[in-house]
C-alpha cells in the first residue's frame, strides 16, 4: 500500500499478466512474430512495470500509440522493435525520432517527410505501410480505387527504400468477417508487393490482435498484434485471469429507516430499515456514474448491492445481512476471491463498456499497488 493511504487503489498482478502472456505466445502458430502492445500506458497497467514482464519472456517487438509511451518503453530498457500502432503528427514523427519508433505511412505527405528525414539519417527505422483492408476507415489507404492506387504508388516511389511492413487492422472479428478482410488484405498486399520493388521476404505483412489469435480462424498473417489477451479479458476458459483488482474501505456505517430515500435526486428508498455502508470511491476513481441499481460490490467475502446514485467520490451499499463488516474493511468492486468474484462479465454490464475501457480509466484514476 502507497504510503500516502489512497481511498481507492488498483491491485496489479504482475505474475498474472506473466502467465497471460506465456499462454497467449502458446496460441501463436509456428513461424508467426507476436508484437506486445503497451498502448493506453499498458492498457492501464503501468507501462514501466509492464514492459520487464514482456521482455522477460523474449517478446521483440512493442505496440504504442503516443510518444510518451516510446518514451517509457525506452526508459524500462527495451531495446528492441517499437511500432506506432496509429497514424502520426509531424510534429509528433519528430518529436519520436531518437526513440526509433517505427512509423505507420499511408499517405504522400507522411512519405515525404520520412523520405526528408532519411535523407538527412535522422530517420533510420522502418515504415509500415498502413492499408484499409477491414473496414476500419480510421487511418489507413484504401487502395480499392484507382486514386488509392495511385497514392500507393507515389508514396512507395518516396519512401519505398523505408518501408519493412504492410499492415492492416481488423474491425470485426466474427469469423466470416475475418476470414473475408484476411483475404481482402492479402490481395492487397499482393498487389502492393507486383506493383513496387518490395521482396515479399523483406516485408512483415501483418494484420490481427487478441480476438483474431483466439478466434480459431487460421488467418495469413505474419505477425500477431495483442494487447487485451495480456490483462485477462478475453478466454477464461483457456486459463487467462483478470490482472486488476479495484479496492476502496467501507468508511462509515450507518443505519437508515424503511422509506428513507438514498443518494442524490432521492433516486432510490429503503423498503426496510438498512445498515448502509459507505465506500471511498466515486466517479472521480471510475466507478462510472451511470450505474443505477445492479451494480455489486464484495466485502467479507460476500457481494452487497449498490443501492442509490454514484456520488463523486462514495458510493453506499447495502449490508444489512453482513453483520461482520466493520469500517475500514476492504470492498472490492472488481476482481477475484474466494466466494464472491467479481468478473469482467459483471462489470461489463453494470458499466455498460468493454473491459479495456474499464481497465484503462481505473488504471489512471486510481492509485496502483504491485504485485
Ligand atoms: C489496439 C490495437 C491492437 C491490439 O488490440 P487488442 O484487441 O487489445 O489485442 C492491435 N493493432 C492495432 C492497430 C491496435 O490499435
Amino acid at each position: 500500500m502507497p504510503a500516502s493511504y489512497p481511498a481507492s487503489w488498483c491491485t496489479i498482478h504482475r505474475d498474472r499478466i506473466s502467465r497471460n502472456l506465456e499462454l497467449a505466445l502458446g496460441l501463436v502458430p509456428n513461424g508467426r512474430r507476436f508484437c506486445a502492445v503497451l498502448k493506453a500506458d499498458a492498457y492501464g497497467h503501468g507501462i514501466m512495470q509492464v514492459v520487464p514482464l514482456v521482455q522477460e519472456q523474449g517478446v521483440t517487438t512493442i505496440g504504442i500509440t503516443s510518444n510518451a509511451e516510446a518514451d517509457a518503453v525506452r526508459k524500462a530498457g527495451f531495446k528492441g522493435t517499437i511500432i506506432r500502432l496509429r497514424a502520426a503528427t509531424p510534429l509528433e514523427i519528430e518529436t519520436a525520432l531518437e526513440n526509433h519508433v517505427e512509423e505507420q505511412v499511408a499517405s504522400l505527405s507522411t512519405a515525404e517527410q520520412i523520405a526528408a528525414l532519411t535523407a538527412s539519417g535522422r530517420f533510420t527505422s522502418r515504415l509500415h505501410l498502413s492499408l484499409n483492408a477491414a473496414g476500419m476507415a480510421r487511418d489507413g489507404l484504401e487502395i480499392s480505387t484507382t486514386k488509392g492506387q495511385d497514392t500507393c504508388r507515389q508514396i512507395i516511389d518516396t519512401a519505398g527504400s523505408r518501408i519493412g511492413g504492410i499492415c492492416s487492422h481488423f474491425s470485426s472479428n466474427a469469423p466470416g468477417d475475418l476470414r473475408q478482410s484476411s483475404e481482402l488484405f492479402q490481395q492487397q498486399a499482393a498487389w502492393v508487393l507486383a506493383n513496387s520493388d518490395l521482396k515479399r521476404e523483406q516485408i512483415l505483412v501483418h494484420a490481427g490482435s487478441s480476438l483474431t489469435l483466439v478466434s480459431g480462424v487460421d488467418i495469413d498473417t505474419d505477425m500477431y498484434r495483442c494487447g487485451a489477451i495480456l490483462y485477462g479479458i478475453l478466454k477464461p476458459e483457456l486459463g487467462f485471469r483478470p490482472t486488476m483488482d479495484v479496492e476502496a474501505r467501507v468508511v462509515s456505517l450507518q443505519t437508515y429507516p424503511g422509506g428513507a430515500s438514498v443518494g442524490y435526486d432521492r433516486s432510490s428508498h429503503l423498503d426496510r430499515d438498512r445498515r448502509l455502508a459507505c465506500i471511498s470511491i466515486g466517479y472521480e476513481n471510475g466507478y462510472r456514474r451511470l450505474v443505477q441499481g445492479g451494480g455489486v460490490v464484495a466485502v467479507r467475502d460476500a457481494l452487497a448491492p449498490v443501492l442509490g446514485k454514484v456520488s463523486m467520490n462514495a458510493i453506499v451499499a447495502d449490508v444489512t445481512d453482513l453483520d461482520q463488516v466493520e469500517v475500514g474493511d476492504t470492498v472490492r468492486v472488481f476482481g477475484e476471491s474466494k466466494t464472491a468474484t467479481i468478473r469482467p462479465s459483471m462489470v461489463e454490464r453494470q458499466f455498460e463498456t468493454i473491459m479495456a475501457d474499464l481497465y484503462t480509466d481505473w488504471g489512471q484514476r486510481n492509485a496502483r499497488v504491485y504485485r
